[in-house]
């Protein structure tokens, strides 16, 4: 119970500020230093009491004597004139009777200086004595002057007069024993008392001090120092930005508590600093990246570059989100994965463009299953969360980045979706370029008509062929073209040669390269193939373009055939002379009469001649 009051007491004293303790110890100790003060003055007053009680005696002790040797002296006088009749001892004795008079009135007053009723009884006891002598002495001296000596000297040396005499002296000496015993009492108690209150003041005036001492400790040792020293030492290692040292929180409300606040609050501020120091931090990293990444985005030069460039970047900008990029095909009907990073499971490889949310939309949605919005189509049922962002230049939809969480951290989308939306902008602008440089590139190198690579790229294709390696080369020429122009018209004709020009590729697929040599003449070139190799594709398209009847807008156009020259290098003659040397085997299977192979090296003719007589 103690302990738990000395607890609650000790608890108030932490609460308590300094300024309050200090009033505290202040009033207590004007409160002692009073008290000792009173003390002081108690002690004081016993001591004037001590001093007033031994002048009475003195004055008591004094009015004894005075009362034995006044009658001591009365009665020697009386005794002296019985004996010698001298008249001086009569006046002498008359003298002493008038002042045992006066000291017999002063008796009265004995109360007023502490006479005891005892000492006031004894009192009267020798004034009736000393009247008793003097009653015997008056009659002495009246019976000496009636001329009765003798009897006036037997009153006065009777044996009545000794004991009355003794008596008195007897009942004086009992008086005093009486007023010194009184008078000691009093005094020990006065002295007693004095000495009492004087110890007092020394102890308040001890404790006085000593609270003072132990206030001016506590607040210096337990409020001030410790705490400071503590504080201190925990202001060093902030400073140092160690912001793992344990701040104890000190809820006391003086000044130290405040200071002990201060520092709590510098620590958070400096904690929070440095969170905001790591998440800038953070932001530059994923800023650069995203930059690292735009740069190279712009100088791709295909779609799976830019794929690629995606892949490698996207997982180092989002650890946490797994992803697939997807490009709309031309008709913008069908999205089709081109590129993927850590393995996203949730969402279909190909899937029409209206299985997206985002894409119907043409915003970033973002689907979660089982939660407040609706989950796009090309999403397994089992994907939680999954975000779709459009991929757009120019307002045209180009495609679509997918992202779905990887980790089983908390879905990061709406967090970074500024950014996911700017890699979202760049990537489509990137994609659109591609996408445009490849229309570009197809128009300077395919013929418009039949999609065919174009002269040029056959020029140059002949010029990169390298020295010694062998190349086949078919010169494909419609069989009475112009006479097919003229019955049906000019548009029946590019239909025509469209439907040939296809034919011609689907024949040649990976074997070489179809080209639209001018009109509707047509030439393949076949690396790495032999003449017997390109008479073999000679016959073979020759033979399905034979065979194959055309129509056009409903009107039955019947078939067209194809007369081939075929050519080979090196080992018939060099490249430079390769198309020149088919053209004249072509010549000569129209001379043969149209719709048939002619390959080159059964020839023996100067090219150039054939080919001028045939113009
Ligand atoms: P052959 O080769 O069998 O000797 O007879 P041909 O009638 O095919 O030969 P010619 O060189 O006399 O005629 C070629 C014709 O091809 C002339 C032209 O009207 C036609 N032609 C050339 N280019 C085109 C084209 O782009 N579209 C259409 N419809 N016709 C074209
Ligand atoms: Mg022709
Ligand atoms: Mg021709």
């Amino acid at each position: 119970m103690r302990l738990i009051r000395s607890q609650s007491a000790g608890a108030m004293l932490l609460t308590m500020r300094i300024n309050a303790i200090t009033n505290w110890a202040y009033g207590v100790t004007v409160l002692l230093t009073g008290l000792s003060g009173a003390a002081f003055i108690l002690s004081t007053d016993s001591a004037i009491k001590e001093r007033q009680a031994v002048e009475q005696h003195l004055v008591l002790d004094t009015l004894g004597e005075e009362l034995a040797l006044g009658a001591e002296m009365r009665s020697d006088e009386a005794r002296l004139f019985v004996m010698r009749g001298d008249e001086r001892h009569l006046e002498a004795f008359h003298r002493a009777e008038e002042e045992e008079r006066r000291r017999e009135e002063a008796t009265k007053t004995a109360p007023n200086f502490g006479a005891s009723p005892g000492e006031i009884a004894a009192l009267q006891e020798i004034v009736r004595e000393a009247e008793a002598l003097d009653r015997i002495e008056v009659a002495a001296i009246e019976a000496y002057q009636k001329g009765d000596r003798a009897g006036a000297q037997e009153k006065l040396f009777g044996a009545e007069h000794e004991r009355l005499q003794t008596a008195l002296l007897d009942t004086v000496a009992r008086f005093r024993d009486l007023t010194n015993a009184r008078t000691g009492t009093a005094l020990n108690e006065a002295q007693e008392r004095s000495d009492w209150y004087a110890a007092a003041a020394k102890t308040m005036l001890g404790i006085t001090a000593a609270l003072f001492l132990s206030v001016l400790y506590f607040i210096l040792k337990r409020r001030v120092a410790m705490p400071l020293s503590r504080m201190s030492g925990i202001v060093t290692r902030l400073a140092e930005q160690d912001y793992a040292v344990e701040v104890p929180l000190d809820r006391r409300r003086d000044e130290i508590g405040e200071m002990n606040q201060a520092i709590h609050i510098f620590r958070e501020n400096g904690i929070e600093r440095d969170r905001l120091d790591a998440e800038r931090r953070r932001d530059q990293q994923t800023k650069d990246l995203i930059l690292q990444m735009m740069h190279r985005l712009q100088a791709c030069q295909s779609q799976n570059e830019l794929a690629e460039v995606v892949a490698r970047f996207a997982p180092q900008i989002f650890p946490n989100l797994a992803g697939h990029l997807y490009v709309l095909n031309d008709s913008r009907t069908l999205l089709t994965r081109v590129g993927t990073w850590l393995d996203p499971k949730h969402s279909a490889p190909t899937f029409p463009s209206s299985a997206c949310w985002g894409l119907r939309r043409g915003r970033p949605h973002v689907s979660n299953r089982g939660q407040s919005d609706i989950a796009c189509q090309h999403l397994d049922d089992h994907g939680a969360v999954g975000l779709c962002v459009p991929l757009t230049a120019q307002g045209d939809t180009i495609g679509l980045l997918y992202f779905e969480e990887h980790s089983q951290e908390e879905f990061t989308v709406e967090a970074s979706r500024l950014y996911l939306e700017l890699i979202a902008e760049n990537i489509g602008l990137a994609v659109a370029n591609l996408q445009l440089r490849e229309k570009l590139t197809n128009l300077a190198v395919r013929d418009a008509l039949t999609g065919l690579l174009n002269r040029r790229c056959l020029d140059e294709a002949l010029n990169r062929q390298p020295r010694g390696k062998a190349l086949t080369c078919l010169m494909v020429d419609i069989d009475h073209f112009k006479r097919f122009n003229d019955e049906f018209g000019h548009d029946a004709g590019d239909v025509v040669m469209q439907y040939v020009a296809q034919i011609i590729l689907d024949a040649v697929a990976d074997a070489g390269n179809a080209y639209r040599f001018g009109g509707e003449e047509f030439t393949v070139l076949m690396p790495e193939a032999g003449e017997a190799a390109g008479h073999e594709l000679a016959e073979r398209l020759r033979t399905r373009i034979g065979t194959t009847p055309l129509s056009h807008r409903g009107r039955i156009l019947g078939t067209v055939s194809v007369s081939v020259g075929i050519a080979s290098a090196p080992d018939d003659g060099p490249v430079s002379t390769l198309l020149t040397r088919a053209d004249a085997a072509l010549i000569d299977a129209k001379n043969q009469g149209r719709n048939r192979s002619v390959s080159a090296s059964g020839l023996s003719f100067d090219g150039g001649e054939v080919r001028r007589s045939l113009g």
